[in-house]
C-alpha cells in the first residue's frame, strides 16, 4: 500500500507533542474491523505515551468480548457515567476508524460536533471519504482498515513494536472484513502482514474460533430459521433478499451481533449476484447489501437505501415498513437489473 509521505509527515507532527490526549471513534454496529483497528491504534498510541479513549456509538457483538483492552472501549449509547463526552471535550486530536462520514457515527454524531473543535484524522477503507477530515488515510484499495492500521505502524514505527495482543487485533479485522481471506484486494503484501503477525505470536486458530465458533443455540436456529423460512429468490434466482422482524428477533432471543454472515449466505447460490438482508430496529430498517464481482451495491445503498460502504458489501437504512422497503426493494433491482447492472 502507498502511504502518501507528506500525509505520513503530518501524522508524525501532530503525534510529536508528549502526551496528547486522543479519542479514537469507529462506526455504529461496530465490527471486528472497527473494534480491531481501534485495539491496535489505541495500543500503539499508548506506547508512545498518550492517553487514548476509544468511543463506538453503539455495542459491538459479543463474540468479540474476548479481544484485549474491549472493556475499556466505552459504547456511547449505555454511557450512564458521560465518559464519552468528558473524553471529547477533553481532545486535542480524534481519530476516526474504518468509515467515511461523520454521519455514519449516528447517535454519536452530534457529541462530536458540540464537543470538541480537535483536529480529525481519518483512517479508512471505504469509497467516497467526506471532505470533513483534517489530515486522511483513504485506502478503499484496501481489505480492511485493520491492514491500513498496520502499514501505518510499519511506516511510522517498524513492526517491531506490534505486540502480540496489537497483533491479535489486526488479524480480527483483516480476517473478518476479508471473510476470512475469501473476498477481493487480497494482496502479496496483505499476506507478508499475516506473516508478521503470526510472528508476533498470534494463533490463528484459536482467533477463528473465538470469532467463528462462539455463537449460541439460539443464534445457530435463527439461521436455520431465515435461510429456510425467510429467503426469497427474485430475478430468476439471482438476487436473493431475508428480512428479520422485531418479534422474529425476540423469538430467537436475539442478541447484537447474531445476525452477522447471514446476508453472505445466499451468495453461497452459485447463480447469485446480489443479496440483501433487512433488519428491523426501533425507528427505522437497517438494509445489509452483498455482491458478486461487478455488481456494484455501493452504488444500489448510495442510489436506494441513503447508504453505502464498498463495491460488493454495502448498507443502508429504510424508513419505511418492512412491506414496503420490501417493494421497494425489488422494485429498485428491477430498475438496476434493465439499467445493465447485474450483468
Ligand atoms: P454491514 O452490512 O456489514 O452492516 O455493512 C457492510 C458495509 O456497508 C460496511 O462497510 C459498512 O460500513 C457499510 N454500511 C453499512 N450501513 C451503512 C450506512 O447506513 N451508510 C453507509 N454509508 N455505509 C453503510
Ligand atoms: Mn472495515
Amino acid at each position: 500500500m502507498k502511504l502518501s509521505a507528506e500525509n505520513l509527515d503530518r501524522l508524525r507532527a501532530l503525534l510529536s507533542e508528549p502526551a496528547r490526549r486522543i479519542v479514537l471513534l469507529s462506526h455504529t454496529n461496530p465490527d471486528g474491523d472497527a473494534v480491531g483497528s481501534s485495539l491496535a491504534w489505541a495500543a500503539a498510541l499508548r506506547a508512545l505515551g498518550h492517553s487514548v479513549t476509544c468511543i463506538v456509538p453503539n455495542k459491538y457483538p459479543y463474540f468479540l468480548d474476548w479481544m484485549p483492552g474491549i472493556d475499556e472501549v466505552v459504547v456511547f449509547k449505555t454511557d450512564a457515567e458521560g465518559r464519552a463526552v468528558r473524553a471529547l471535550a477533553e481532545a486535542d486530536l480524534l481519530f476516526c476508524l474504518d468509515f467515511n462520514a461523520i454521519s455514519r457515527l449516528e447517535i454519536l454524531s452530534e457529541a462530536i460536533g458540540a464537543n470538541t473543535a480537535a483536529p480529525r484524522v481519518l483512517i479508512d477503507h471505504h469509497l467516497a471519504p467526506a471532505p470533513e477530515f483534517d489530515l486522511s488515510f483513504s485506502h478503499p484499495e484496501a481489505s480492511s482498515t485493520c491492514f491500513v492500521v498496520y502499514c501505518l505502524i510499519e511506516a511510522l514505527w517498524g513492526t517491531a513494536t506490534i505486540t502480540r495482543e496489537m497483533a491479535e487485533a489486526l488479524y480480527v479485522g483483516l480476517m473478518t472484513d476479508t471473510g476470512n481471506f475469501a473476498f477481493s484486494s487480497l494482496t502479496p503484501e496483505l499476506f507478508r502482514a499475516v506473516a508478521v503477525l503470526v510472528e508476533r505470536g498470534i494463533r490463528i486458530p484459536d482467533i477463528h474460533n473465538s470469532v467463528y465458533n462462539a455463537y449460541t443455540e439460539d443464534r445457530a436456529r435463527l439461521f436455520g430459521y431465515v435461510i429456510n423460512r425467510k429467503m426469497q429468490l427474485i430475478e430468476q434466482g439471482t438476487v436473493a433478499y431475508m428480512s428479520l422482524t422485531e418479534a422474529e428477533m425476540r423469538r430467537f432471543r436475539f442478541q447484537q451481533g447474531d445476525s452477522e454472515g447471514f446476508v453472505n449466505y445466499p451468495l453461497t447460490i452459485k447463480k447469485m449476484k446480489m443479496t440483501a438482508m433487512f433488519l428491523a430496529h426501533r425507528k427505522f430498517i437497517r438494509v445489509s447489501l452483498r455482491s458478486r464481482g461487478e455488481v456494484d451495491v455501493n452504488l444500489f445503498a448510495r442510489r436506494y437505501f441513503e447508504g453505502g460502504g464498498h463495491k460488493n458489501a454495502a448498507g443502508g437504512k429504510s424508513f419505511d415498513t418492512m412491506e414496503r422497503t420490501i417493494e421497494r426493494y425489488v422494485a429498485a433491482v428491477r430498475e438496476f437489473a434493465a439499467e445493465g447492472h447485474l450483468g
